[in-house]
């Protein structure tokens, strides 16, 4: 046995061995390279650095956009003068410019290619916010990976992704790409993406490098204006802002991009405090930084820096690694200059370029430089990963009102179900904002799922009613889409909001798709206001006044103002941008084959004057008035922060902790009963908040510190076990300068989200 399978591992070697003889270097990159150790790697670069010559070392810090970039990019890449490429989704088009790279340059450095897989390559996953809702880190780590493989099939060795930056004001855009305002929840999101991405180690077969990005304090700008300032205190940064990157550096993320804005009155891409003290000398990070686009030379436009040579000087002390720019790059033009008057030393190079060079070893880039272009199509979107699409959809939709037990829906009971919204049957929204390299004829919209799900059941029937016009193309379809949307122009309104309200009213049951078109959401696409975006809240009035039943499906990657809704809609389902298989998803959710669970990773204001607003505030000097602060409207939220509804109802019981008091170095075990009391097979999160009553700084009346998303069967009962220890309750004190474990009297709350009533206490003592 022993020899025959030995014998046989012998032939598979040697066809391999001739199959790489066959087709040098065609195996797509990283596809077959184990783990290497990180001596054999470091011998590898210092052997490489001897060799270098300056301009190859500056040109390792180099990264172009694939468009607008420098004329002569082909002859500067042949020189061995660029690093990185990005934006180039063909593998055809990659293998040109690799080859150029290995067969024209010197040494035959690989570039490394860059792109943004924010949520798919191909295969539409539900935007971030959406995959943070699922409160399920094993299937944000599903997701990715399966976006990580089709990104490497094609040729992708790196991506821009995850964005990490906590967002507490809605008007801001880009809140679509984060996990929401949790610190707690944002950093397991955090690690579980960057697991996703990068496998089990920097090279994985299948997977890429990940970048954990904008560090630091993007998602404070100011007003939720796009690129504007951000102004955190110390306290704040450490205890908020920063846990999310520290997460994903302990889960071994290999970059990080610095943000575009200034935090504090030093823009981030500017910022050593951030880009060394903290990531390097405080958290070991060793991996490389990258700039966001054009944001070294930007040092300029802050009026931070005096030229783009100053920018180049101040980013690279700072401890940007690698610039990314378009058309010009003030580190390809500028470093060599500043090595030669003595401001840079050549030392100092090769330590930013030694960690690009190391990451290059790791992926496996310098054994197979190449992407194999057969591979791709047989990857890209197989059923399997279709199938991840769906169930993701599923478990990413939050349920946000269900008064009478109107969902799910009986598929017998409507005859004639109208679908009304402006998004309902567009495939280019249903799929969502941050993903480029989509297939909208595969893409199943929400009309078409129910449709499809009832067959010959039901006549369904679709009518836009409103429509909100769209500015197209958007900078990001000109540039990477590879189906260009076509543009929308309005049809004359009135007529189709009677069209869509005759159709209610003939109709048995609407279901009515609200929200925001996918163009109003991501970068540079802030709000000043949270409504329903154009005739929308009138369209839902009317529709409501047809007496009929009613659910809404909201379509969105930020809270807006459903204040009216939730007072007459008896039914609300966030089902966010779903992706790929949103329709499938949402038909399953409505008809009872899946069930929601989902979790609003954000608190949900009533207004957007409310914002920014959060479950996480400190106490007041008259807590009792919590809820009374404005004159015009309640302060307290429309819905709190992890809040979502069941088909199902569940009961906890029974909160018990191991011990009462504890010491630093002790644990602390919590447990709780959890009981499915409903009639159908459910998920639940369970969430567990804690409460420093007193001590050295003022605490939040209530942090996340844990949760579970557990599926139960109709009356099972399962025992939950929460841990916490010095790590969950220690704090930044900005007096202090320190991490401080209080001594004080703990409250503890387990329960289905931040109001959560089951309540016991402990004490820490020194
Ligand atoms: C964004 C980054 C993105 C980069 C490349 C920038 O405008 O801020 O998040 O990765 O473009 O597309």
């Amino acid at each position: 046995m022993a020899v025959d399978s030995r014998a046989r591992k012998f032939v598979s070697f040697l066809l391999y061995v001739a199959l790489l003889t066959l087709v040098p270097n065609s195996i797509a990159s990283g596809q077959t390279s184990p783990p290497r150790s990180d001596d054999s790697i470091r011998q590898s670069v210092d052997a490489l650095l001897q060799k270098m010559t300056l301009e190859e070392k500056i040109g390792q810090l180099t990264q172009f956009f694939s468009f607008e970039a420098p004329k002569d990019l082909d002859s500067k890449i042949s020189r061995g003068e660029v690093g990185s490429m990005l934006f180039v989704p063909d593998p055809a088009e990659r293998n040109r410019y690799q080859r150029l790279a290995i067969e024209n340059s010197r040494l035959k450095i690989p570039l490394i290619f860059g792109f943004d897989v924010i949520h798919g390559f191909r295969t539409g996953f539900p935007v971030p916010i959406a995959l943070a809702a699922s409160w399920d880190p094993a299937l944000v780590t599903r997701a990715q990976s399966i976006a990580a493989k089709e990104a490497r099939a094609s040729g992708i060795d790196w991506t821009f992704a995850p964005m990490l930056d906590i967002a507490r004001d809605p008007r801001w855009g880009r809140m679509i790409e984060g996990a929401g305002e949790d610190p707690y929840l944002g950093s397991a999101i955090a690690a579980a993406q960057v697991r996703g991405f990068q496998g089990d180690y920097i090279g994985a077969p299948d997977h890429v490098l990940a970048c954990a990005k904008h560090f630091a304090g993007y998602g404070a700008a100011e007003g939720g204006r796009d690129y504007d300032a951000s102004y955190i205190p110390e306290s704040l940064l450490y205890n908020l802002y920063l846990p999310p990157f520290h997460s994903a550096v302990k889960a071994g993320v290999g970059s990080v991009m610095a943000a575009y804005m200034d935090l504090n009155d030093v823009p981030a891409t500017g910022n050593r405090w951030l880009l060394s003290e903290v990531l390097r000398d405080q958290w070991h990070f060793n991996g490389f930084v990258v700039s966001d686009a054009n944001s070294v030379k930007s040092l300029a436009t802050h009026g931070y820096a005096k030229d783009h040579a100053d920018a180049a000087q101040i980013a690279f002390r700072a401890g940007v690694n690698m610039e990314m720019a378009l058309t010009t790059n003030a580190y390809n033009d500028n470093l060599l200059g500043l090595v030669r008057s003595g401001k840079i030393t050549l030392q100092q190079i090769e330590d930013a370029a030694r960690p690009i060079l190391e990451t290059k070893f790791r992926l496996g880039l310098f054994d197979h430089p190449y992407v194999d272009e057969a591979r791709a199509p047989q990857i890209l979107s197989t059923p399997e990963h279709r199938t991840e699409a769906r169930i993701a959809a599923e478990r990413t939709a939050v349920l946000l009102r269900n008064e009478g037990h109107l969902l799910p829906l009986s598929k017998t009971a409507f005859k004639k179900i109208a679908v009304i919204g402006p998004t309902a049957d567009s495939p280019h929204d249903t799929v969502g904002p941050w993903i480029f390299r989509e297939d909208l004829q595969e893409t199943v919209t929400l009309f078409a799922g129910i449709r499809d799900k009832l067959g010959s059941q039901a006549n369904v029937a679709f009518a836009p009613g409103v429509q909100i016009s769209r500015i197209f193309p958007s900078f990001f379809d000109q540039i990477f889409r590879e189906t260009k949307p076509t543009p929308w122009t309005p049809k004359q309104t009135d007529d189709e909001m009677a069209k869509a309200v005759n159709l209610a009213r003939s109709s048995d049951l609407t279901i009515l798709v609200l929200g925001e078109l996918q163009e109003m959401i991501g970068e540079a696409a802030s709000r000043e206001s949270l409504d329903l975006p154009g005739r929308e809240e009138e369209l839902l009035e009317k529709v409501i006044s047809t007496h009929k039943p009613v659910v809404m499906l909201l379509m969105n990657g930020r809270p807006l103002n459903i204040k009216w809704a939730v007072q007459h809609v008896p039914a609300i389902l966030d089902v966010w941008y779903p992706g790929t298989q949103g329709g499938a998803a949402v038909a399953n959710l409505l008809f009872g084959d899946a069930t929601p669970a989902g979790k609003i990773p954000f608190t949900w204001p009533r207004d957007v004057g409310q914002v920014p607003i959060s479950y996480a505030h400190n106490r007041t000097q008259a807590p009792e008035d919590q809820g009374k602060r404005y004159w015009d409207e309640e302060s307290t939220p429309l819905f709190p922060f992890g809040y979502g509804l069941s088909y199902s109802s569940f009961e906890y019981s029974n909160l018990r902790l191991n011990r009462n008091g504890l010491k630093p170095g002790e644990t602390l075990d919590i447990s709780v009963d959890l009981e499915n009391t409903g009639n159908v097979t459910a998920d639940e999160v369970a969430q567990l908040y804690i409460h420093q009553q007193y001590g050295s700084a003022s605490r939040p009346v209530r942090e996340l510190k844990g949760f579970e998303r557990v599926s139960l069967a109709p009356h099972e009962k399962k025992t939950l076990h929460f841990a916490l220890g010095k790590d969950q309750l220690v704090y930044w004190n900005s007096a202090r300068k320190d991490w401080v474990l209080d001594s004080s009297v703990f409250d503890v709350w387990v329960g289905t989200n931040s109001d959560a009533e089951l309540h016991s206490q402990f004490t820490v003592t020194p």
